[in-house]
């Protein structure tokens, strides 16, 4: 069974020139948004008039990875998104509680739940989304809970890191993948935080070496930072089979 990836937006926290935030559109066979962050839903609409997604996985609560459920709600609330099914939005654990908190600022404190199916995954446990099998890592990002996320369907498997710093549990999350979806923020490893949240290009290519995946795609790339030709790196509107 195929599984096809469409890169929907890969910029770093800060948007790349003219780029969309965090979105990977997973599709074989239902269609799986992994992340949802500003400019991901403009994108989405480009192709449909108001996005057919059967769920969506958030990977962790910072805005660049989440951002546009807000416009979501809005566009479901008094637009097009009124008309179709509710997507399932899946949630790190204690997720649906947090949303009810930023909804209390936003809007309304139930306007995720009226928008979405909400759900929350437990690290570990794999659910069945869209058609697909997926099971969340935790992994270390600053102090933020934070999960990677395997993808699979019955012959293929992405591993995505979300965000990321270096770890074991990062190689165990893309052991043996057809595709190893990574994070590569940093120019160096030295130039991150304490503790650290993020990779660098090496530091990804480590663990895609250690994991014995099969290809590795680099994301979530400032545009300043360009990378050696050599290794792979996400664009928007990216496609490729898993
Ligand atoms: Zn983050």
């Amino acid at each position: 069974m195929a599984m096809k990836l469409t890169v929907i937006g890969c910029s770093p926290a800060w948007p790349n020139p003219g780029g969309a935030h965090s979105g990977y559109l997973v599709e074989g066979p239902g269609r799986l948004l992994l992340d949802c962050g500003p400019g991901v839903l403009p994108r989405l609409r480009e192709s449909e008039s108001w996005p057919s997604i059967d769920a969506i996985v958030i990977t962790h609560f910072h805005l660049d990875h989440w951002g546009d459920l807000v416009p979501w709600v809005w566009g479901t609330m008094y637009g097009l998104g009124s008309e179709g099914p509710q997507p399932e939005l899946w949630l790190p654990p204690h997720g649906a509680d947090h949303l009810s908190k930023l909804g209390s600022r936003l809007g309304f404190p139930d306007m995720f739940e009226r928008t979405f199916r909400l759900r929350q995954y437990e690290e570990g446990t794999p659910f069945e989304v869209a058609g697909l099998t997926v099971t969340a890592l935790q992994l270390p990002h600053y102090t933020l809970e934070t999960y990677g996320l395997r993808v699979a369907n019955a012959s293929r498997t992405l591993a995505y890191s979300g965000d990321a710093a270096p770890s074991e549990r990062l190689v165990e999350l893309a052991r043996d993948a057809d595709l190893f979806l990574c994070e590569a923020t940093l120019e160096r490893g030295e130039l991150d935080g304490e503790p650290r949240g993020h990779l660098s290009a090496d530091e990804a290519t480590a663990a895609f070496v250690q994991s014995g995946a099969r290809r590795l795609l680099l994301t979530h790339r400032p545009a300043e930072l360009p990378l050696d030709e050599s290794l792979e790196c996400a664009y928007d509107g990216m496609q490729l089979d898993v």
